[in-house]
């Protein structure tokens, strides 16, 4: 098989609602800048990246796709997954500019495209590739898509009944970091009252606190059964997280801002991480998760994948490995797939389709599309 043209495209799908907004963002899209591989046997594959949905960016990750990925990928065979990826990761111009940022969002994307291309080729979905089971094992839910920082605290707390008393979740989360914590840990408590006892709650403060502002919060979070903190500190500063995690009782959990197998490698030295969140749009794709993610359980620890793809890919990968038992739910751009991520009574539902989650419908094209120039 080889590869015969390299088509990217953009997407902005607008999220739940007018605006969500967490410590450090806020939007209203989210955007999907990927890559459709042609093969001449006629099968194509689709990866993409998640970004904030600011076109003039997302034109970056297209352009670094366009003129410099394609003419690396034209003409080669699609299954030499390892040889492209170092292909176009040392390519030494790509490299000089950035071993992380827009270029490795760019392999990331082409990365995801290939592992769909290996699956489809093989007529079999990625989880099942990956894990050489027919059965897939239980991959638990839980609801990040209600606990936005800009809700109010009756709407989060109305939201987090409904995903767990209605909707079959048993897990929510929520997001933390307002100028005062005393309002994060009145928002925590309200929604730990209208759970219950025995329901998963997890905060995420997106790297908003100080580190004297995390160990003197934690403790309180802890007595209401918070099931861990996310990105509690700013994302690269190791020594801060080691001293956390040491010092507090609430498991940390962080990997979504962290670009490579290098980066979480120094993060699980230093026991700074407890739930590792790699994320295959940040990381360089399936390739470099599955890196992360085998190094996270030789560590015994275990992976709760970012879902930046919005959980298509991450279902598959997760429900591949033994480090998974949870992922998170957001369905932001679901409709966008022939075979959209499916929750049943908190769990995954194992995707059927043969390839990687990725294949997009003609409508999502047709409606969400941004000029790439
Ligand atoms: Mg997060």
């Amino acid at each position: 098989m080889q590869i015969v043209s390299v088509e990217p495209f953009i997407l902005h799908v607008p999220v739940t609602g007018q605006e969500i907004a967490d410590s450090m963002h806020r939007l209203t899209h989210w955007g999907v800048p990927g890559v459709i591989l042609h093969t001449d046997s006629g099968l194509s594959g689709c990866g993409y990246s998640g970004t904030h949905a600011h076109l003039p960016t997302d034109r970056l990750i297209a352009g670094f796709i366009a003129q410099t990925a394609a003419p690396l990928l034209l003409g080669e065979d699609p299954a030499r997954i390892e040889h492209l990826w170092k292909k176009i990761y040392h390519f030494p111009p790509a490299q000089w500019v950035g071993r992380a940022g827009i270029t490795h969002l760019g392999l990331g994307a082409i990365d995801v495209a290939l592992w769909d291309l290996r699956a489809k080729a093989a007529g079999k979905p990625l989880w099942q590739l990956m894990s050489a089971q027919a059965e897939a094992p239980k991959l638990e839910a839980y609801n990040t898509d209600g606990g936005w920082l800009n809700l109010a605290r009756e709407t989060v707390v109305a939201n987090a009944k409904r995903f767990t008393q209605e909707e079959g979740f048993r897990g929510v989360k929520l997001k933390i970091g307002k100028p005062d914590p005393a309002e994060d840990l009145a928002r925590v408590a309200a929604v730990r009252k209208a759970i219950g006892p025995g329901v998963k709650l997890m905060v995420d403060a997106n790297g908003k606190w100080p580190l004297q502002t995390a160990l003197e919060w934690c403790p309180r979070l802890r007595e209401l059964d918070v099931y861990w903190i996310e990105e509690p500190l700013w994302y690269d500063d190791i020594p801060a997280h080691a001293e956390l995690a040491a010092r507090s009782e609430i498991p940390v959990a962080l990997g979504e801002q962290l670009y490579s197998f290098h980066d979480f490698r120094n993060f699980i030295r230093a026991g700074a991480v407890r739930f590792v969140q790699p994320d295959v749009t940040r990381l360089a794709g399936v390739t470099e998760w599955k890196q992360v993610a085998d190094l996270a359980a030789e560590h015994d620890l275990p992976v709760a994948a970012h879902v930046g793809d919005m959980m298509q890919v991450h279902l598959h990968t997760s429900l591949a490995h033994p480090a998974c038992a949870i992922l998170e739910y957001i369905p932001w751009i679901r409709r966008c797939f022939t075979e959209p991520a499916t929750v049943q009574d908190g769990d995954f539902v194992p995707p059927q389709e043969p390839g990687a989650g990725t294949t997009l419908t003609a409508e999502a094209i047709e409606k969400f599309a941004q000029p790439l120039q």
